[in-house]
């Protein structure tokens, strides 16, 4: 299967798991996570409509972006940074990202901050959440969510804009049900405390596996790899 088909397959599906939890499909973006792919992919997939990418390193992204095959495409391309950023990385990735989902830390935060600051950009940003035990997850404790937000909201070139979440692997996506309805818990607890002076919306979770779940459970934001471009080697 091609990648316009494999978009219109993964589009469909969306549109299905939407209209079956009663939500508009268009209050989900669609992330096609193009770690694995190659520019001339990420080409073909704008052809087939893909308006935003994300990828998971700093450095690879760079070059993608600057490459010939998407510099005259890359005007209404959006890009994600959605791997876990180290601060030394901080002044690329707000060079290049329109959004980054992987805040977690207030000293993240404040270097984003400050070198949003120095090219006077308001970097939008989503917290990511661990919700589980796992060793290799990144991101902030849930007993440690509210503080951080209430911390970001004092930093002037941060637009937090919502959640974001991995939850552990299943081969079953039912399983993953909880983790997505806790995240939705958690961002809707933050926007009764009124911490900012408008709503934080985005819930970015859901993976191939387990989209149609997340749509289920509330998500705003799909992050889908291997169903758009294949298995990674
Ligand atoms: C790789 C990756 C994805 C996409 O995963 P697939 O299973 O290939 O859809 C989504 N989110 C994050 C953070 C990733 O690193």
């Amino acid at each position: 299967m091609g990648i316009a088909e494999a978009l219109r397959n993964v589009r469909e599906e969306i549109n299905d798991a939407a209209v079956k939890s009663r939500r508009v499909p268009e209050e989900i973006k669609l992330v096609a996570v193009s770690k694995a792919a190659n520019p001339g992919m990420i080409a073909e997939a704008v052809r087939a409509g893909a308006l935003i990418f994300g990828e998971s390193r700093v450095q690879e992204a760079e070059k993608k972006v600057k490459s010939e095959e998407l510099r005259v495409k890359s005007e209404k391309i959006e890009w994600h940074l959605i791997g876990h950023l180290q601060k030394n990385k901080v002044k690329h990735a707000v060079q290049l990202f329109d959004l980054i989902h992987s805040v977690d830390s207030a000293g993240l935060a404040e270097e984003v901050n400050r070198q949003a600051e120095k090219i006077n950009k308001i970097q939008r940003i989503l917290v990511e959440v661990k919700l589980s035990e796992e060793a290799s997850k990144h991101g902030v404790a849930e007993k440690g969510l509210t503080a951080l937000l209430v911390q970001i909201a004092g930093m002037d070139n941060l637009k937090p804009e919502g959640l974001m979440t991995i939850p552990p692997y299943f081969d079953d996506p039912e399983k993953t049900r909880l983790y997505f309805r806790r995240l939705r818990q958690l961002q809707d607890n933050l926007n009764a405390l009124h911490i900012t002076h408008y709503a934080f919306r985005e819930l970015s979770m859901g993976m191939s596996n387990d989209f149609r779940v997340a749509i289920e459970e509330g998500s705003t934001m799909v992050r889908i790899g291997t169903a758009i471009f294949g298995e990674r080697k």
